[in-house]
């Protein structure tokens, strides 16, 4: 495939073919923010699987990994590859270029493009550990995803995004027109709850560590973490107290198993880390968010506070599974990364700015322009130093 020009093309807000060379920028950006904050003892993980690992969190728990600890990295996402002129996924051209830099660093990568819901990823990823890596001393389990194909049944769950219980109301942004409107969802119907758990819940959390116990791939002392949010209360209709919230509750309840499993049968350990909110292909989907996170960025960084998934990423694995580190947990044993964005006042920040907004005044009382930006960048675009008039080769595969 000759090079080609890639200009963003758009279906509403939401990109829908990505820069390899963004791309490629983005993931060097966060390899760079980690080498240059190392910590004096690069001790703690070795082997590490990260399932999610091509955008977002996952993404940065695997750069945070590799790069912080040379660890060895097995990366599991669900990513297209490039098609003629058709361009990959971003969270493809991103595993490229984690690959690339892998290789130029002697890191050992792996990496799987499937459906990790499937007993077949489970089966691969463990004959890749078995005859190429050691046995894990690290699982992260980082998956977003709107729809699970059960292993087991084949019935098909579709996960949404809604109030529990009653209705919700509150401003947005209509990321399509850019304008500030006032949204009303209906509660989800007990169906609709149940499927989102069966998405976004802990059971393929559990399924994945019962595979890798039963097949020996868990080293002593494994440990394994997956993500999750509370927020403000704000968001706790749409968020903490809605569909998504019931998901994640069932994602401690998986966690409390799988540490109690891990403990008595490894000296290992089980826990959800409950992260800040980030602009991530995830996030901008959930309603009131991205105006939630066109607010939020300001109030942090006017006290020199904000931090994006990379930096959060290696809060937690510097401060949290960095051999000798003590982690604190809350009272439900989850790790905290949420402690600045949930100070007091930059939540009263937040509150005060959130009724003055309009749509006629978003972009001042607003940081509107900043968050497309910074979900534009997701896909490779408006990235400082990229040449977006220089045709790239996009046909490059892992
Ligand atoms: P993301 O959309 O950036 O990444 C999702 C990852 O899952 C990608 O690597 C994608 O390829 C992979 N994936 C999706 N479906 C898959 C499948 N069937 N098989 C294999 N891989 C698949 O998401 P994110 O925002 O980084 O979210 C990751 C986790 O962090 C989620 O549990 C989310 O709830 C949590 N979290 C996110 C935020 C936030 O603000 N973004 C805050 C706190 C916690």
């Amino acid at each position: 495939m000759p090079e080609q020009v890639i200009k963003r093309k758009s279906r509403g807000f939401v990109c829908i073919n990505a820069h390899p060379e963004g791309c490629r920028r983005n993931v060097a950006r966060q390899i760079a923010d980690i080498t240059s904050h190392l910590p004096g003892k690069r001790e703690g993980v070795r082997n590490a699987l990260v399932i999610g690992a091509s955008t977002g969190y996952g993404l940065a728990s695997r750069i945070a990994a590799a790069w912080g600890f040379g660890a060895r990295t097995l990366g599991i996402f669900f990513e297209r590859p490039p098609e003629g002129v058709k361009t990959a996924t971003a969270g493809y051209y991103n595993s490229v270029a984690f690959h690339e830099a892998a290789k130029r660093d002697s890191l050992f990568a792996a990496s799987l493009n499937t459906d990790a819901f499937a007993d077949a990823a489970k089966t691969q990823a463990a004959e890749i550990i078995r005859a190429q890596m050691a046995p894990v001393d690290l699982v992260i389990y980082s998956l977003a995803s709107p729809r699970r194909v059960h292993p087991r049944t084949g019935q098909i769950f579709n996960s949404v995004l809604k109030p529990v219980g009653r209705p919700f109301s509150n401003k947005t942004i209509d990321l399509d027109a850019g304008k500030v409107t006032e949204i009303t969802l209906q509660p989800a119907t007990d169906q609709e709850v149940a499927d989102t758990v069966a998405v976004m819940g802990g059971e393929d959390w559990e399924m994945w560590m019962d595979a890798l116990l039963e097949a020996g791939l868990l080293a002593q002392g494994a440990r394994t973490l997956a993500y999750s949010y509370i927020g403000p209360e704000v968001t706790w209709p749409i968020y903490r107290d809605g569909t998504i919230g019931q998901a994640k509750e069932d994602l401690d309840a998986a966690a409390r198993r799988i540490n109690a499993e891990l403990s008595q049968k490894l000296g290992g350990s089980a826990r959800v880390s409950v992260n800040k909110a980030v602009v991530t292909q995830a996030s901008s989907a959930i309603p009131v968010v991205p105006l939630y996170l066109s607010v939020l960025p300001p109030a942090l960084r006017a006290r020199g506070l904000d931090e994006g998934p990379i930096e959060q990423m290696r809060r937690l694995f510097f401060d949290h599974l960095a051999a000798g580190s003590k982690s604190q947990l809350d009272a439900a044993e989850r790790i905290r990364l949420d402690d600045r964005e949930l100070r007091e006042d930059v939540q009263a920040e937040i509150k005060r700015v959130w009724p003055l907004v309009t749509t006629e005044n978003l972009h001042e009382t607003t940081a509107y322009a900043e968050f497309q930006r910074e979900f534009r960048s997701l896909f490779g675009f408006e990235i400082e130093g990229v040449d977006y008039e220089a045709p790239v080769e996009t046909e490059i595969f892992l």
